[in-house]
């Protein structure tokens, strides 16, 4: 049976918290709402509109709250910042060290994860050959996910 997304998104909190608990990190009731919003959006998410995510449970708290909150998850792998859009995804594998690729849909805004260092490796790798030292490494690719590329031809889903 599929899970809904509402028990897709409770595993992935509930991974998240258990991380934390295992490596002592303190997910904060703040940073948990805020990493709960990333998760929830299911695309990219900015600081601004976690503010507005935030507001219901928290009223307005000041942008640097939840950059500070921003900050702790990524330091720690909770979550990726995708450089184009300025903006958050959930990583796929909290606990795991990666570098990651993202395959961003124009259309809907749905953005896949692609974990691992075959991809991202060999161009790092290769840098240094050129006397080149890599300080950030970002691969994002833009385009058309499978259903919106079925829309845009005209094909019904
Ligand atoms: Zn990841
Ligand atoms: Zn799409």
């Amino acid at each position: 049976m599929a899970l809904s997304q509402a028990e897709h998104h409770a595993i992935r909190l509930a991974h998240a918290e258990a991380h934390a608990a295992l490596h002592g990190l303190a997910l904060t009731p703040l940073r948990r709402q805020v990493y709960a919003a990333i998760v929830e959006s299911e695309r990219p998410v900015g600081a601004y509109e976690l503010l507005d995510a935030l507001e219901p449970q928290r009223g307005r708290v000041p942008p640097t709250t939840v950059y500070r909150a921003l900050d702790f998850l990524l330091a720690h792998g909770f979550v990726h910042r995708i450089e184009s859009k300025n903006a958050y995804v959930a990583c796929c594998e909290i606990g795991v060290p990666h570098r990651s690729q993202f395959l961003m849909c124009d259309g809907c805004g749905a953005t896949v994860e692609i974990p691992g260092d075959e991809l991202a490796g060999p161009l790092s790798h290769s840098a240094p050959a050129q006397g080149f030292e890599v300080h950030r490494q970002v691969i994002e690719l833009s385009g058309l996910c499978a259903l919106c590329a079925r829309a845009a031809r005209g094909i019904q889903p």
